[in-house]
């Protein structure tokens, strides 16, 4: 048996066909919803991160600002940045690429945009929706596992779901929103015991653990469902080996590359589930595509009914 193969690409295509038109209509009732991108310093993976959410604004027509501050700037001065944005109205959604500098607190960044604004949906204004089944604002990776996992027609409802992993960004919003729609959901994480056990008996595993190819084909049930949010760069020729004995592709690149992405799921499940999220290609297109979705999302919420109907009903 192969599995399904869940094509993140061609999902976040489709919900960038809807977006565009939405944003369309927005705009020409005058309202075009806007990205503000705040990158501290110079870190190579952030930039590349907020290279794609502005270019991912400008091929959907949204407008986006991006602003780029001193690695040497205070708490204070990144606050006061980040007040002014609350107070912009050309500013419907503010993101602020983590990780940010030593000296600053992330923690008092991330409270201070406003939960209108918060497009990311970390602020604890925004959790609190979740938890009490009102979401606003969610989680861009979890609402982007939900996007998949509905327009693939995976049931949902009834269904078990093990989620593996307990982030606030992740796991702890994955599981409530699987829950709001219906699964029986249990969370597992490093403390867990016989974890290959609890995941044997999910129709859905999400794993978003952040260790490569720990899912193994023996935590699956045949034909279940396995999301794997997982982004890991493997450089060891050892662990390369492990992971893509069976995939000679793979190999190859990582000779070429000496280093290759793996998912928190070991390839070779593919053999066991029904249907599974590859890595690259899967979960990744949804986040920045949720991003997109959120700032429309805050758009509408905020500019209220100057805004025309919406089309779609994403997470
Ligand atoms: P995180 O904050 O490090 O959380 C990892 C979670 O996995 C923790 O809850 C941890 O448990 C659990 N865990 C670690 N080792 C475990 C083990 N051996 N058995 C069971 N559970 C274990 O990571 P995150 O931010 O949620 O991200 C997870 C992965 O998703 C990373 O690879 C990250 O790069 C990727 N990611 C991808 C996207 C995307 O767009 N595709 C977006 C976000 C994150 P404890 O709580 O007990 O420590």
């Amino acid at each position: 048996m192969s599995a399904r193969i869940l094509n993140g690409n061609a999902i976040r295509d489709q919900i960038y066909t809807e977006l565009q038109a939405e944003i369309a209509a927005l705009t020409s009732a005058g309202i075009r919803p806007g990205l503000a991108a705040v990158r501290v310093g110079d870190d190579p993976a952030s930039k590349l991160y907020v290279n794609s959410k502005i270019a991912a604004c400008e091929k959907l027509g949204l407008a986006s600002f991006h602003i780029t501050p001193p690695a040497s700037m205070t708490t204070e001065e990144l606050l006061g940045l980040v007040n002014e944005l609350n107070n912009r109205d050309d500013v419907d959604g503010i993101l602020v690429q983590m990780p940010l500098p030593k000296q600053i607190d992330s923690k008092k960044i991330l409270d201070a945009v406003i939960p209108e604004k918060d497009v990311d949906g970390f602020n604890p204004v925004n959790v609190g929706r979740l938890v009490a089944g009102r979401p606003a604002l969610v989680a861009c990776t979890p609402a982007g596992v939900m996007e998949i996992l509905r327009r693939s027609n995976i049931p949902i409802e009834g269904a078990n779901a093990v989620v593996i992993g307990r982030s606030d960004i992740v796991g702890k919003p994955q599981a409530l929103l699987l829950l709001h729609a219906n699964a029986t959901v249990t969370i597992c994480h490093s403390k867990s015991k016989d974890l290959p056990g609890i995941a044997r008996r999910a129709d859905i595993i999400v794993a978003a653990i952040g260790k490569a190819a720990m899912v193994t084909p023996d935590f699956v049930k045949p034909g279940a469902t396995v999301i794997d949010v997982g982004q890991i760069v493997v450089k060891d020729a050892a662990e390369a080996q492990r992971i893509f004995a069976k995939f000679p592709a793979k190999l190859e690149s990582f000779r070429t590359k000496g280093s290759i992405l793996a998912g928190d799921v070991h390839p070779e499940v593919v053999e066991v589930a029904g249907a599974y999220t590859p890595v690259p290609g899967g979960v990744g297109p949804l986040t920045i595509a949720m991003l997109m979705s959120n700032t429309v999302k805050a758009a509408r919420m905020r500019r209220g009914s100057r805004a025309p109907a919406a089309a779609s009903s994403r997470t």
